[in-house]
């Protein structure tokens, strides 16, 4: 029989969702912009109006949705349905999200680590599909990621699995926004490659890069294709620290693929070519190249085919 879910992607910038049947297939979708510095309860509301409004597409109707599935920032308690703090969503403090979205829609909603739901995702439909285990990284403000180990996420302790970006590569690297020093995420996010370019120029290097007003690690990418020796530093340094991360987890995990998105990756090959000699000259005991390290497949809809594998398979 035919089914289909309602999946919700909370991010900090938009809320986004749509109808997914049961082979991956985006009936309908619709975003609003979430205006997170609102607060909870007007973000909510979005929500549920935009839920609302795709139920009650025809779409919907004849496609016999069952369940809805959410992917929100963490941290989250999954089997109590609750979202503590954020980062991208002020105000939301150890919020009911199933209970208030099921009350509100009517339907069992399932909840998950956006990371997570987005990992299941790319597994399910994307660049690890035919795979049985993968880790999905995505590189872009922060560092997130997500681990499927025998066609699961792995959740681990708390629901706090998957962190990749919070491993430590720089033992006296800059303090993190989670409070350690020298995480992934401190040495490899766009913002971390944007202010590392903006340091060398403030201790006297010279580059093109001072040219640009509000510098992003896409113009340190750029630059550096085009042979400016700070950008080319920078972010030489920067893949090296994610081959550092993506090498530690192969040799721990040995996933049959590592998939990776996020803004960052949009370097393209500019990015994969070098991070696979970095993560194969590292790897000694997995065998090097065994591991394909590919670019995630689902684009900016990953959060929604993530949230909607998580309900499908609940
Ligand atoms: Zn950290």
């Amino acid at each position: 029989m035919r089914m289909a879910v309602l999946a919700i992607d909370i991010g900090g910038t938009k809320l986004a969702a749509g109808i997914v049947d049961s082979e991956g297939r985006m009936l309908a979708r619709g975003e609003v912009p979430t205006r997170a510095t609102e607060g909870l309860e007007p973000v909510l509301a979005r929500i549920v109006t935009l839920g609302r409004s795709l139920l009650s597409r025809p779409e919907a109707a004849d496609a016999h949705v069952r369940r809805i599935g959410v992917g929100c920032a963490g941290p989250v308690d999954l089997a109590a349905g609750l979202v503590f703090k954020p980062p991208n969503l002020p105000g939301w403090t150890r919020v009911p999200l199933t209970e208030r979205l099921q009350q509100a829609l009517g339907l069992p909603t399932i909840l998950e680590n956006d990371a997570n739901a987005a990992a299941l995702g790319e597994f399910r439909y994307g660049a690890g599909r035919g795979a049985q285990s993968i880790v999905y990284m995505t590189v872009s403000t922060g560092i997130g990621g997500g681990i499927i180990l025998d066609g699961k996420v792995w959740h681990g302790l708390k629901d706090a699995a998957g962190e990749v970006g919070h491993m430590t590569v720089s033992p006296d690297g800059p303090v993190c926004g989670c409070g350690n020093r020298g995480c992934l995420e401190a040495m490899a996010s766009g913002p971390s490659i944007a202010r590392r370019a903006r340091d060398l120029m403030t201790a006297g290097r010279t580059s093109r890069l001072s040219e640009v007003t509000k510098l992003t690690s896409a113009d340190v990418a750029r630059l550096a294709k085009d042979g400016d020796p700070v950008a080319s530093e920078v972010w030489g340094e920067a893949v090296g620290y994610l081959g550092i991360g993506v090498a530690a987890v192969i040799t721990i995990l040995a996933p049959e693929r590592v998939v990776i998105g996020g803004g960052v990756t949009n370097a393209g090959d500019f990015l994969f070519e070098p991070l696979r000699q970095e993560v194969w000259r590292r790897l000694k005991l997995v065998p090097a190249e065994s591991v394909p390290i590919l670019p995630a497949a689902l684009g900016p809809d990953v959060g929604i085919l993530g949230a909607a594998a998580v309900a499908l398979d609940a």
